[in-house]
């Protein structure tokens, strides 16, 4: 008998599983809150071990078209003069050719693409109640009918609901990195493309992630504050709290803040990590963000749910669905572990917390360009990444 599994989120994680899950003779259903597969145009990357899960799923090629090939990035001071830059080629050296960066948006219309033929999509709507019995696990939702499956996947991010509703509260998993991210989208009056341009003062960071031939630059205001109490769905008060955070800022400063009041893609969210000492319990199962989050800004995430997708669907293939779970952890925790400990780092170089950090760090960056032996060092900061994101072998199911 064909075995149903419910997941939670059509965004990277939900759908991955889901194309895997339908080539191992699972029936997947994708239940996703939002009306449509969302495509915000944020650039993510995926690394190492992930392009081999997308090549097996055979997307690589139409994600390597997608590849948005960023090319420098360029720090302004508060009248905009250039006080540092990079060459993203120097950096990237020892990746380059095999990772991949895309627009958020692009990955997953190309997962979504790939499964719309195979896997039924129930959009605007989410689980209610998750109660697990003998014969399979019963699930009500806010709008569809009741359904009895033979398991439940949250594929539902960092506020994951699957997560609530089976393993508790999210303040038990939910670990704050100390920083806060607001992007949106806004007119590209610079003539930005395949680059970055950011303004770091201490504890925040303004400015733009333009993906080639893109009319709307990504707009990015992140910084550190302690834990923000707000609700998550008040999106004018969360761009009251960046405002404030950004009160008084120089450069670009008052003009992004000014297109965030009127963005309609606006982002807000914490960078925090999800640490869970179990992925599973019973029927009920966690993948990608909602289980592991490495962070925001950390820039392991998309491939933590990918590789995550990949190996779930592999174990309950082998395994069954009641060793299935276990398996997939005990493959995944020591991955997840190197990724999640790159995060806290990844994320502090971005947002530089003092003064002396800010004008240390642009420095450091003004001189190593003139350094002979540049790549070697830049090499030995991206390697730590590299290997993060190589530190589990696919076994081929
Ligand atoms: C602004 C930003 C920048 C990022 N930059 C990078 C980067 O550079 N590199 C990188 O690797 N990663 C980056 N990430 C992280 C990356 O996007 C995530 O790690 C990755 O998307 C995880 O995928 P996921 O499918 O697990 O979760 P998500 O992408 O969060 O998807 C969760 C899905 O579940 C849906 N959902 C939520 N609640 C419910 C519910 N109750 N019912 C049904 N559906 C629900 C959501 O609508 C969404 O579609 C960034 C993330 C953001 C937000």
């Amino acid at each position: 008998m064909t075995r149903t599994v419910l997941i939670s989120g059509a965004s990277i994680a939900g759908p991955a599983l889901a194309y895997w899950l339908h080539r191992h003779g699972f029936r997947p259903v994708v239940v996703e809150r939002a009306a449509a597969v969302r495509g915000n145009g944020y650039p993510i990357d995926i690394r190492g071990t992930a392009v081999d899960v997308v090549d097996r799923m055979g997307v690589l090629p139409q994600l390597r078209a997608a590849h948005v090939d960023t090319q420098r990035i360029t720090f302004v001071d508060a009248s905009g003069r250039r006080t540092a830059g990079m060459n993203m080629d120097d950096m990237m050296s020892t990746t380059a050719g095999h990772d991949i960066e895309v627009p958020r948006g692009a990955l997953t219309s190309v997962l979504y693409e790939h499964t719309r033929n195979d896997v039924e999509y129930v959009f605007d709507d989410s689980i209610s109640t998750i109660e697990q019995g003998d014969d399979g696990v019963h699930v009500t939702f806010r709008r569809g009918r009741p359904r009895t499956v033979d398991l439940v996947v949250g594929a539902d991010g960092l506020h994951s609901n699957v997560r609530r509703l089976v393993f508790g509260p999210e303040r038990e998993f939910r670990h704050d990195l100390g920083f806060y991210f607001a992007g949106f989208s806004t007119d590209n009056s610079r003539g930005l493309a395949r680059e970055v341009m950011a303004h770091n003062t201490p504890g925040r960071l303004a400015g733009w992630y333009a993906v080639g031939g893109q009319d709307r630059p990504t707009a990015m205001l992140a910084f550190a504050s302690p834990e923000l109490r707000y609700d998550h769905t008040d999106l004018d008060q969360q761009r009251d709290l960046v405002a404030q955070a950004f009160a008084g800022g120089g450069w670009e400063v008052p003009r992004l803040v000014a297109a965030m009041r009127t963005a309609d893609d606006f982002f807000f969210d914490s960078v925090s990590q999800i640490r869970m000492p179990h992925w599973s319990a019973g029927r009920a199962a966690v993948v990608g963000d909602a289980g592991y989050a490495p962070a925001l800004l950390s820039g392991q995430g998309t491939s933590l749910a990918l590789v995550g997708a990949y190996v779930l669907a592999g174990e309950l293939a082998s395994a069954g669905l009641t060793d299935g779970p276990g398996r997939y952890a005990e493959r995944m925790r020591p991955f997840v572990a190197a990724n999640q400990r790159l995060g806290p780092a990844n994320v502090k170089r971005m947002v530089l917390r003092s003064r002396a950090q800010v004008r240390m760090s642009m420095r450091m960056l003004g001189v190593l360009n003139r350094l002979p032996g540049k790549e070697r060092m830049l090499a030995r900061v991206v390697a730590p990444i590299h290997r993060a994101a190589t530190a589990i072998d696919l076994p081929a199911y």
